[in-house]
């Protein structure tokens, strides 16, 4: 049904003035029409008479009238049932996607990486969090800190493969989903990340900044639940830290350390 009255509603479009014209001449139409009811109405009087003499133009103008004023109404509710969608769509998609990074926000992140943990699969996550964030803010202000967080985003970016997902998890920390992965290749890609965003510094125009972060890594086989998963790399993701910060922490699971944990 919904298909059905996103056809018919894409063919009205009022912005196109040759549609507008049309549903103008269509109000008009529809008044007038409405009009010579209105006239008849008001003769009711000699409505027996004129009904006899004129029975089938009356029949034929009433047909009309409904017609067009059904067509009229219809066209309203589609150009209003448009709009709401149209307005759905853009606060759904708004609402998936992080305001700064364009990166999908912390929930809809989330969902999908719950939603990827399939049977079967080999994938990993990776918990990304920006190393002494704090100080960029302090030293130069939060509008570069912002910068940074871009800067940061598009080293992520730059180094996943189109099948992978980031998301901002909130503050400086990240997360990315590596789906249908070796783990060594996971490993090499996180390593990546690292260095990238190591190197971002250049790119965002302060090279005097020091641009680092520490990643938790878990690389795992079959189902996990989400928040065992958090679990494992934010517990990766502080031992990084601890190390030194600007590292990769990993831990490789497969389906026996699950069965034994
Ligand atoms: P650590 O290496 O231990 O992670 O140190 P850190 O300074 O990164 O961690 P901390 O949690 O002390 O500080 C995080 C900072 O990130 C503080 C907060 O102001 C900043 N931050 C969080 N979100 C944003 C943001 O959207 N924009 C900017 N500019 N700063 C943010
Ligand atoms: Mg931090
Ligand atoms: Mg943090």
């Amino acid at each position: 049904m919904n298909i059905f009255f996103d056809k018919i509603a894409s063919l009205l479009n009022l912005s196109s003035p040759a549609n507008f014209v049309a549903v103008l001449i269509g109000c008009v139409l529809t008044t007038c029409m409405m009009s010579d009811i209105i006239t008849v109405i008001g003769f009711n009087a000699r409505l027996p008479e004129i009904i006899e003499n004129y029975s089938f133009e009356i029949r034929l103008q009433t047909f009309i009238t409904t017609f067009l004023l059904s067509s009229f109404f219809f066209t309203i509710m589609l150009l209003l049932l448009r709009h709401i969608d149209q307005l759905r769509k853009a606060l759904s998609e708004e609402i998936r996607h992080d305001n700064l990074t364009g990166i999908l926000a912390r929930a809809a992140f989330l969902d999908t990486v719950r939603s990827n943990n399939s049977a079967g699969t080999s994938n990993a996550f990776l918990l990304i969090d920006a190393d002494f964030f704090k100080r960029i803010n302090d030293t130069h202000g939060h509008a570069v800190g912002d910068k940074a967080l871009i800067a940061i985003t598009n080293a992520l970016q730059k180094g996943t493969r189109a099948s992978d997902f980031i998301g901002r998890i909130g503050g400086e920390e990240f997360g990315v989903q590596l789906r249908n992965i070796e783990k060594r290749e996971a490993l090499e890609i996180a390593e990546r990340l690292r260095k990238n965003v190591k190197e971002a510094n250049q790119d965002f125009g302060y090279p005097d900044i020091d641009l680092s972060v520490s990643i938790g890594a878990v690389l795992y086989e079959d189902q996990i639940k989400l928040p065992d998963l958090m679990k494992m790399a934010d517990e990766l993701l502080y031992k990084a830290k601890e190390n030194g910060r600007n590292r990769v922490e990993h831990i490789m699971l497969n389906d026996s350390t699950l069965k034994a944990a």
